[in-house]
């Protein structure tokens, strides 16, 4: 492992416009109306203007109609197993530092199916960017309660309502030590791209919770409704001060609000630079055999 490489050595090396990333073989295919199509412009922006290589950038989802967007990306693509996405993109990301990597999934895919995941993404902060595509329901599977699913929310499987308390993302990533914490409105192209550019620049782990209107199956959380809910984070918010960060949160919800913007952002080392450096300490790699391990896990 090389410590010195890092994805940025790939940005600013090609003049693209945001088409130049969409993958031309795929179409996108949502439904009309869908926010994910907001979240695509937003990342299609953001790469632009970071000008990354497309052959040093790695798409990775798990299942769920957010999951689809790698296959509308000019990446190398990974449409992985349910829940499954961030450890496939840590692995990429450990065998090949210097490479961009980032994971684009939804609220049931991240938060319920890979749930276990998320705390280790965040604490061992991982160098890969995590857009999560909240559009608090199940689409794919046609409209069931998903972890960030209001209360209230009658669907396929709870006609009567739901009966569990909604998870919060943002506050789930600054609890677990996430180093770059961010939402938006996916119909704000222009602040998503602005968030996935500078979390993307960001050394660690990077939360983007864009939240995505489902007009097929989710009649509560519309496009007007979450536009109209949210508030730009307040210019004086110290971004430097996760409990700061966590009492924007709270009040916010308390007001039946939503704040955008960057949450929170702090540095420390990040894991691949860990392992860089433990590989250093013990004298490098050239005695490294595997075989060892496999031996000693023998019965
Ligand atoms: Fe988008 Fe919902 Fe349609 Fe899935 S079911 S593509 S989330 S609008
Ligand atoms: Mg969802």
């Amino acid at each position: 492992m090389n410590a010195i490489l890092q994805p940025h050595q790939h940005f600013n090396k090609v003049d693209f416009k945001p088409k130049d990333y969409k993958d031309e073989k795929t179409p996108s295919f949502w439904c009309a109306g869908c926010g994910h199509y907001g979240v695509l412009t937003g990342l299609l922006r953001a790469l632009a203007e970071l000008g990354v290589d497309p052959n040093h950038l790695v798409s990775v989802s798990g299942i769920g109609c957010s999951s689809r967007l790698p296959y509308f990306v000019n990446s190398y693509k990974m449409h992985t197993l349910h829940g499954r996405a961030g450890p496939v993109a840590t692995g990429v990301h450990l065998a090949r530092p210097d490479l961009a990597v980032v994971v684009t999934g939804g609220d049931g895919d991240g938060f319920s199916i890979g749930g276990g995941h998320m705390p280790h993404l965040a604490r061992k902060n991982i160098n890969i960017t995590y857009i999560l595509m909240d559009n608090h329901v199940y689409g794919l599977t046609k409209g069931q309660c998903s972890p960030t699913s209001r209360e209230e929310m009658k669907a396929a499987v709870t006609p009567y309502g739901g009966m569990e308390e909604p998870l919060d993302p943002i506050l789930y990533m600054l609890t677990y030590g996430a180093t770059y914490v961010a939402q938006a409105f996916a119909g704000n192209a222009k602040l998503g791209a602005q968030l996935i550019k500078e979390g993307m620049e960001h050394k660690g782990f990077s939360f983007i919770n864009l939240l995505s209107q489902c007009p097929s199956f989710n009649e509560l959380d519309t496009a007007l409704s979450f536009r109209s809910a949210c508030d730009q984070v307040d210019t004086a918010h110290d971004i430097s001060d996760r409990n700061a960060a966590m009492q924007v949160v709270n009040k916010a919800k308390q007001e039946g609000r939503i704040p955008t913007g960057l949450l929170y952002k702090s540095e420390r080392p990040a894991l691949h630079e860990r392992m860089a450096e433990l590989v250093k300490r013990v004298g490098g790699t050239k005695d490294y055999d595997l075989r060892k391990i496999i031996d000693l896990a023998r019965p």
